[in-house]
């Protein structure tokens, strides 16, 4: 089944920018990096997998003159806020281009404040150096002592050094807001790792997250999961739940281990959003609903209709996700899926079939992608060939059907001549004409009625027009073992009558691809319905053309 890819807003490419410059900031050392430093200055070494090496090639660190080292909250966060500065003018042009190439983008960039931005990542900074304030004003803390012998957590906090080396004497003997930095150094994801290559997966395999923060300072960790927003809208409502999953995997993974808190850092703002930590039968009570759904949604027999649509009243919050009231807007006339959701399609005034008949519009729910096709079998020895095919022979001549996938069961047993149908093939088109493809879903019929309705080749119309609004696009290269790629383009349309994907390959994506939005009304002429996994599919080629309207 193709994905129904969700809407990439400016917001969204923003938050991932925001979390990869902070983290950044965070690994870096204050002793050992200049604020003014380039952007790339520190590389993480990563393994094929994605993930930090230890023992890859980890960059040669020089020590600042000790004048340079901040000394205390203010020193240091003025170099924290010029790093981070550094990071998000490289980082900016680099988000930009990749929400400008991908297919699925939706709203203006130029409605982002660039100086919000920034304002939310040092506010980012500012609540870490709070959280770094308990251990300056607590040397007892065993974090300290850790740090004095150098001892890092089996999974450390990526901070520059490779997992297996000692730490320079200068960090482990650093003190005060220094010493802090790096004795309070949070775990999470090393900017440098492939995407989701640091994603927590639970030992059964059907639960994963990715944490944000993991504080380790105290007896036990404190999660934070970064917002890039002020907590006041509507998504805010399902934080809380993604917080005590957090919790409930951290404990699963870890010996049992409850966090000591849960914390949201809206960032707008900033606002700090306390999450209470479920006992030991809330986590359990959690855990079964959570599996029991998951069980549900990845059954092989589920249907749409164990999920029936019940949309939930939209909330507003007070700014940092507090005072939850309820508000008059329709969920569905916002949803991203109202195109696809029976409830949500309701929501959505479709567009007029354009008024040119050429008597081969098609709508959705009139695709076939199976016929029958019968006569007498001729060329069967050609059934022994690489490429099998035969012909089927009837008063209109010789129709050329291609054997895939080992075709239907007893095609080797037919007789020359012998007169036989062959249910749910498949009609492609070929350079000289269309074809029937015979394969593993087809059935053969041996003395079938003589009436039956049949695919006629001469009189097949393979070709159709059709339009629909486009609700999700895909745009990669496909790479494959021997080296080489091809561009795939698939777009998933929905007309009032249902949905469909069409998807093109190589040169017959069409030129207009790029151009093409989530929200476009497309026309496409000369298209031919395939199939995929069962489904009616729109293939487009060189004899297919497509535009928006
Ligand atoms: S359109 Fe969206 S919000 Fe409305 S019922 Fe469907 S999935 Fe739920």
């Amino acid at each position: 089944m193709d994905q129904v890819r969700p809407a990439f807003s400016p917001a969204m490419a923003i938050g991932s920018m925001l979390e990869e410059a902070v983290a950044r900031v965070l690994r870096a050392s204050p002793m050992h990096e200049n604020s003014g430093a380039p952007h790339g200055v520190l590389k993480t070494p990563i393994c094929p997998d994605g993930r930090p090496d230890s023992k890859g090639k980890w960059p040669v660190r020089t020590l600042l003159p000790i004048e340079q080292w901040p000394s205390d909250r203010e020193t240091l966060e003025e170099w924290a806020s010029l790093r981070l500065d550094v990071h998000l003018g490289a980082m900016m042009p680099l988000t930009q281009m990749a929400w400008e190439s991908n297919a699925n983008r939706h709203g203006d960039w130029e409605s982002l404040d660039a100086s919000r931005i920034a304002e939310m990542g040092r506010n980012a900074i500012s609540l870490h150096l709070d959280e770094l304030k308990h251990l300056v004003d607590d040397s007892s803390l065993l974090c300290w002592q850790r740090l004095r012998d150098g001892v890092r957590e089996q999974i450390p906090a990526p901070d520059g050094w490779s997992p297996d080396v000692e730490l320079p004497p200068e960090v482990c003997s650093a003190t005060g807001w220094l010493g802090a930095w790096f004795a309070g150094r949070p775990w999470f994801v090393d900017p440098d790792a492939a995407l989701f290559s640091m994603t927590s997966i639970h030992p059964d395999a059907w639960f994963a997250g990715e944490f944000d923060f993991v504080y380790r300072w105290a007896e036990a960790p404190s999660i934070i999961d970064l917002k890039a927003s002020d907590g006041t809208g509507d998504f805010g409502r399902g934080y809380p739940n993604q917080l005590t999953a957090y919790a409930w995997l951290w404990k699963e993974t870890h010996d049992g281990q409850t966090p000591l808190s849960l914390r949201i850092w809206y960032l707008d703002g900033p606002h700090v959003k306390e999450v209470p930590i479920p006992d030991d039968m809330g986590f359990e009570a959690w855990a079964q609903q959570a599996e029991a759904l998951h069980l549900r949604m990845f059954d092989s027999n589920r249907s749409i209709s164990q999920f029936p649509a019940e949309p939930s009243a939209m909330v507003r919050f007070q700014p940092g996700g507090t005072d939850e009231v309820r508000t008059d807007e329709d969920r569905c006339t916002w949803c991203d899926a109202r195109l696809l959701c029976e409830h949500g399609r309701s929501h959505v005034t479709w567009p007029d079939p354009p008024a040119l008949d050429t008597g081969r519009w098609k709508t959705f729910d009139e695709f076939r992608s199976r016929w029958t096709a019968a006569g007498h079998a001729m060329s069967l020895s050609s059934l022994r060939d690489r490429w099998p095919e035969f012909s089927l022979k009837d008063d209109e001549g010789h129709q050329r059907v291609f054997v895939r996938q080992g075709g239907p069961e007893g095609l080797q047993e037919v007789d020359l001549g012998e007169y036989i149908s062959i249910s749910d093939v498949r009609v492609e088109p070929r350079y000289r004409g269309p074809v029937i493809i015979a394969d593993d879903l087809s059935t053969l019929h041996r003395n079938p009625d003589p009436d039956l309705e049949r695919v006629e080749l001469n009189t097949f119309q393979m070709r159709y027009s059709i339009h629909g609004i486009a609700i999700s696009l895909t745009s990669k290269l496909l790479e494959f073992d021997d080296g080489r790629t091809n561009p795939m383009w698939s777009v998933r349309l929905v007309d009032a009558s249902g949905t469909c994907e069409a998807i093109a390959f190589g040169d017959d994506v069409p030129k207009i691809a790029p151009s093409i939005r989530r929200g476009d009304h497309l026309l496409m002429h000369g298209i031919w319905i395939g199939e995929r996994f069962g489904k009616p599919q729109i293939r487009l080629d060189r004899s297919s053309s497509v535009m928006v309207i």
